[in-house]
């Protein structure tokens, strides 16, 4: 038998984060408002495990709340977070298995690249020869193993970029949470590093939550997109679906077809 009739026996092809696959993260019922303005109303989603999912939507939409809220660094108003069927929702952020790649890298400015992503490790006062380990292992990944004596102004933007992405993997987390993490990047080195960020998030079969308010970025990167308008998702579906069946005026004119 060759291997196509195997798959044919199984079935479609599925995506790695088939729909059967359980939820391993879970949103129920967010809501925050800042002052009067409510910026998150009522949002449920669910994400399997290797999944990579896209929070696509205009400026202002509320994607940086949504993925601060997950992270622990602001507190809602209302809602359940579940991880692997853990509530983390007042867990403090250190706590929550998470990791967390801004837009502008947040590096710290006077320390070296390796000590930059050994900050976490030693939070958890990991012991220096395991540190070493994880960190050259983590560094070889972003292939930065060149660089780890450097300080970040020695850097390019994809490379201090590389190294944001480096600190959140050395802890292991158990979710990966980037918000415009190549917004700030020129286009050759965006498509680079779009690339490059996909093959780890593979290899590590790790489950992350992606913002962009480019739609081509979402098209090109994920297993689904979740599209958000006014602090709610309008609709989540994988990429080829929203593109070819919005589900109204607002995501049809974001996904880029205007009538
Ligand atoms: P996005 O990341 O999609 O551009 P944000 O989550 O940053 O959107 O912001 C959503 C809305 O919440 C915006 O109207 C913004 O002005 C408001 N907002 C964000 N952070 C704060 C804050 N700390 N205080 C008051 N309003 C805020
Ligand atoms: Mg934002």
């Amino acid at each position: 038998d060759t291997p196509d009739t195997a798959r044919d026996d199984a079935g479609p092809v599925a995506s790695p984060a088939s729909a059967a696959a359980p939820e391993y993260l879970r949103l129920e019922g967010l809501a925050k408002r800042f002052g009067e303005t409510q910026v998150l109303s009522q949002i449920d989603a669910e994400i399997a495990k290797g999944e990579f999912v896209t929070l696509l939507g205009p400026s202002g939409c509320g994607k940086s709340t949504l993925l601060r809220a997950i992270a622990g660094l602001n507190q809602l108003d209302d809602g359940r977070i579940v991880v692997d069927d853990e509530e983390i929702t007042a867990l403090p952020p250190q706590r929550r298995g998470i990791g967390m790649v801004f837009q502008h890298y947040a590096l710290f400015p006077n320390m070296r690249v390796s000590d930059n992503v050994a900050f976490g490790l030693r939070m958890q006062k990991v012991p220096q020869e395991e540190r070493r380990r994880r960190i050259d292992e983590v560094l070889r990944l972003v292939e930065l193993q060149a660089h780890a004596n450097k300080f970040p102004h020695q850097l390019s933007g994809g490379q201090c970029q590389r190294v944001a992405l480096a600190r959140a993997l050395v802890v292991e987390p158990r979710i990966l949470l980037m918000d415009e993490p190549l917004s700030a990047l020129d286009a050759r080195i965006r498509g680079h590093l779009r690339e490059q960020l996909r093959d780890i998030q593979q290899t590590l079969g790790l489950t992350t939550l992606f913002v962009t308010h480019d739609q081509e970025e979402a098209l090109m990167m994920s297993d689904r997109i979740f599209l958000m308008h006014d602090g709610r998702i309008l609709q989540q579906g994988a990429a080829e679906e929203l593109y070819t069946r919005p589900s109204g005026r607002h995501a049809a004119g974001f996904m880029g077809h205007y009538n």
